[in-house]
C-alpha cells in the first residue's frame, strides 16, 4: 500500500531530502527517493513513522526485504544499518 502524501512529506523532511543510508541528496537525484521500510512489510514491519526511511533507489533495492547481511571477512550475520537507532 502506498504511503499517505503527508507521511511520505514528514520523512522527507525529518531526512532533510537526502537517502538515511548514503545521505545522497534528493537535488541530485533523477526521481524523488522512495520510502524504505526497515523493518520490511513482509517481514511485518508497519506503515509507522519510526519503520519508514527515505532511501535512494540503490539502497532501497539492495535493503529488498534483508534484516541482516552475512560479513564476508567474518561469516557473521550482522543486522544492516538502522538509521532510527545507529546514527
Ligand atoms: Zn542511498
Amino acid at each position: 500500500m502506498a504511503i499517505p502524501k503527508p507521511l511520505y512529506e514528514t520523512v522527507r523532511q525529518r531526512a532533510q531530502f537526502r537517502c538515511e543510508y548514503c545521505h545522497y541528496p534528493e537535488l541530485l537525484s533523477s526521481a524523488p527517493l522512495s520510502i524504505d521500510h526497515i523493518q520490511p512489510q513482509s517481514l511485518g514491519g508497519s506503515d509507522e513513522l519510526d519503520n519508514l526511511a527515505l532511501a535512494c533507489r540503490r539502497c532501497n533495492e539492495r535493503r529488498y526485504n534483508f534484516t541482516t547481511e552475512i560479513d564476508p571477512e567474518t561469516n557473521i550475520d550482522f543486522p544492516l544499518f538502522n538509521p532510527r537507532q545507529q546514527k
